[in-house]
């Protein structure tokens, strides 16, 4: 089976590798926001499965700064991908949503696949997470037509492959760098944004490898959420991080005058658990240790 994975050398397709035979891109073999090279990629490599990780990712304050860049970059990489899996007759496509693209509040919570189309993704990353939800349309057409075409949506995650300074960083990522440069220079705190309540769920990101790896293997085509369970807030999973880390030793500063970011966007794996009953999740700690040491020896 010809397989092609988009992104495939970011946090995600960096341990997809260890996991599933395929061809895995990057930006620097095909821009896929130009429509030309979208089309000699599908020319080069006539995929059979073409697993889509590609996308402009980023933290809280790149979301902020550059709301357009990351909702165009995105439709546009997904349009054109999605356009010519059509003619090259692409047989099964998966796309990667994000749990950044569910309403920002809701009545209920987990929120499960059906609330998607519910509201406007939260203003922090609302360019990135409105990109995600429209992919979800996108899918979701082909979908209607028979096509073995499907999205999941993880909520968020870290590992050790994720790459770039702290702005760019998802929040997991960005504590451990803090961590990491107090203990280098002798400090004795780390500052966090906000003031620490908004429950969050952090996913070890070769989970996410493992679980494509089960869906392709098994032919699944359902959208679905993808990810750990537990819902922690900022606070508790700082804490944890300190303890994985040995760095007991530094305090938590909050500062108040930065974003929150949405208070929760916690997803419900209940789909997931009808099909996967038994995947056992990486815990935090154990996460956290293995980013971490690579961080520390990087
Ligand atoms: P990542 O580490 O930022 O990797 C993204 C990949 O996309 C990179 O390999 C990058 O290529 C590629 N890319 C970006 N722009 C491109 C372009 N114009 N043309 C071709 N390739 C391009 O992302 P990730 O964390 O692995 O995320 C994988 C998927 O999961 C994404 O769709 C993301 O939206 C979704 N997701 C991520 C999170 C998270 O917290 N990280 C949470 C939920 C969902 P280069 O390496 O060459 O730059």
């Amino acid at each position: 089976m010809n397989i092609v994975v988009t992104g495939g050398q970011g946090l995600v397709g960096k341990y997809l590798q260890k996991y599933l035979k395929a061809v895995y891109l990057s930006s620097k073999d095909y821009d896929l926001t130009k429509e030309s090279e979208v089309i000699k990629m599908y020319e080069d490599l006539q995929p059979e499965v073409v697993i889509h990780l590609a996308a402009r990712v980023g933290g809280i304050i790149e979301n902020i700064n550059k709301p357009f860049e990351y909702f165009e970059d995105n439709v546009l990489m997904n349009t054109f991908l999605l356009k010519y899996s059509k003619v090259y007759n692409v047989r099964k496509f998966l796309g990667v949503l994000s749990s950044c693209a569910y309403p920002d509040t809701s009545d209920h919570y987990p929120l499960n696949e059906n609330d998607l189309h519910k509201d406007l993704p939260n203003e922090n990353n609302f360019g990135y997470g409105y990109s995600k939800k429209l992919m979800g349309v996108q899918i979701d057409m082909f979908k209607r037509r028979g096509y073995n075409y499907s999205y999941i949506i993880p909520n968020n995650l870290y590992g050790e492959f994720e790459h770039g300074d702290l702005d760019r960083k998802h929040f997991i990522g960005a504590l451990l760098e803090k961590i990491k440069i107090s203990n280098k220079n002798g400090d004795d705190k780390i500052i966090l944004f906000g003031d620490g309540t908004p429950l969050r769920q952090f996913t070890f990101a070769e989970d996410i490898a493992k679980i494509i790896k089960l869906i392709i293997d098994n032919n699944i085509c359902e959208n679905m959420n993808v990810g750990i369970e537990e819902n922690l807030s900022i606070n508790e999973i700082a804490q944890l991080a300190l303890k994985a880390t040995n760095s007991e030793h530094l305090t938590i500063q909050y500062d108040k005058s930065k974003p929150n970011g949405q208070l929760r966007k916690d997803i419900s794996m209940e789909k997931f658990r009808t099909m996967f009953p038994n995947f056992k999740f990486t815990s935090y700690i154990d996460g956290m240790k293995k980013t971490y040491n690579i961080l520390n020896n990087g």
